[in-house]
């Protein structure tokens, strides 16, 4: 535990291979486990559905899957908690959040902007909490006695707004916070250390890191980890063990990845702010979010996500995703190849118009997450692209 964070990347979660005699983690694909002693059995039946992390007898890969325990124990290890809890998205990994807490009470706050899915299932009440979106600077007034829950997400999706950690934790008092992490990722941000009480991370994104796997991760105090493993135990929202071998196998990469992604988006922030049909560049550390301050006091970073306000608004941004060639057009992000997308026709289609515009996510808006080519391919292909949006926007003001 005291190895630095590249070290860990590669070798956390491996622990028992020693023992084992292996040097790649086995995938244990059982669903079910020979229960011989009847006695062990029911003792180990009932420790897995009370939340413990292990137990002699697996018993059901419901309630333990030990290829899935290790890639928790290697996260757990990089956000220095105590445990982690694995689920088959990041959105099953929300929904079990605000299942849990809402033994707590039926109100919870949120800060905007976030997620567009995660917005979407805040605001449509499908899990029976009733959320209030509010500015940080709000939350101290706005908690209640029966508010369960405050979200954050920091960097923001997709504005890169940045929200102070420390100062949520400190406004919300007694009121759990937890923080989605996913564009920091543990090599950039830990949010357990200024506070917060659950870190979550869409591990479809730079955990997983190639873009073939869909995992959602918790992690957390153990005493808070119990509720929620019963809770996957008896809804079932599991992470398939094979998923759970491709995320454990992108983790060893996962310092490397980030480190070399986020140079390459250093240096296209800076290029990008000097085109001509770029209106602005939101990129943390360029003075151009929200609390551009904290890219230092909280992350030790900008990371690999900025996103692009065009000049030639939505005309534009649909140039642009037609005109690139090495680049991916497409949601999602944090894969080892670079991709960019249009939140306000895609990712954040499902907030209503207001809310979008509370959000700063223009027509004109694209997201744009740099992977590991090299920087100079990236440039061509974005300088090319943006070019042609330039030309076709300038051809259609013309026309
Ligand atoms: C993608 C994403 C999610 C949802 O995760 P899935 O794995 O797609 O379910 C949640 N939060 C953020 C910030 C994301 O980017």
């Amino acid at each position: 535990m005291t190895h630095t964070i590249d070290t860990r990347c590669v070798h956390a979660g491996r622990e028992d291979f020693g023992a084992l005699g292996v040097h790649a983690p086995p995938i244990d694909l059982s669903t079910t486990y020979p229960v011989t002693d009847l006695a062990i059995g029911t003792a180990s039946f009932d420790a897995l559905v009370a939340g413990e992390p292990r137990a002699e007898n697996p018993i059901y890969a419901r309630l333990h899957n030990p290829t899935v325990a290790r890639v928790e124990t290697a996260i757990a290890q990089l956000e220095g908690a105590e445990a982690c809890i694995a689920y088959g998205s990041g959105m099953a990994a929300l929904t079990a959040l605000l299942m849990v807490s809402r033994s707590r009470g039926g109100h919870m706050l949120a800060v905007r902007p976030i997620y567009g899915t995660s917005d979407h299932l805040l605001t449509s009440g499908l899990t029976g909490i009733d959320c209030e979106f509010v500015p940080a600077d709000e939350i101290a007034a706005r908690c209640r006695p029966d508010t369960a829950l405050v979200l954050i997400e920091t960097p923001a999706n997709p504005t890169l707004d940045l929200v102070d950690i420390a100062a949520v934790v400190k406004a919300a008092g007694d009121v759990p916070v937890v923080v989605d992490s996913s564009f920091a990722t543990p090599i950039l941000q830990n949010p357990l250390a200024f506070g917060a009480r659950y870190v979550l991370h869409s591990a479809t994104k730079f955990l997983g890191g190639h873009g073939d796997v869909i995992a959602g991760v918790i992690a957390c105090a153990e005493a808070d980890a119990k509720p929620l493993r019963t809770m996957r135990a008896a809804t079932g929202a599991l992470l398939h063990p094979l998923a759970a071998y491709l995320l454990h196998r992108g983790l060893s990469t996962l310092a490397l990845r980030v480190e070399r992604a986020q140079h390459n988006a250093i240096e296209l922030a800076q290029r990008l702010s000097g085109h001509g049909a770029v209106r602005r560049v939101f990129f943390p550390g360029l003075g151009s979010v929200r609390n551009d301050h904290l890219v230092k006091m909280q992350m030790r970073g900008p990371g690999a996500l900025m996103a692009l306000d065009l000049h030639g608004g939505h005309a534009a941004a649909a140039a642009v995703m037609r005109a690139v060639q090495l680049i991916t057009p497409a949601v999602s992000l944090g894969s080892v190849d670079t991709l960019i997308q249009h939140p306000a026709g895609l990712t954040h289609r499902v907030l209503d118009e207001s809310a979008r515009q509370e959000c700063g996510i223009t027509d004109g808006l694209l997201r744009l997450s740099v992977g590991i080519e090299s920087l100079e391919d990236l440039w061509i292909d974005l300088a090319q692209a943006l070019d042609t949006a330039l030309a076709s926007t300038a051809l259609a003001g013309a026309a």
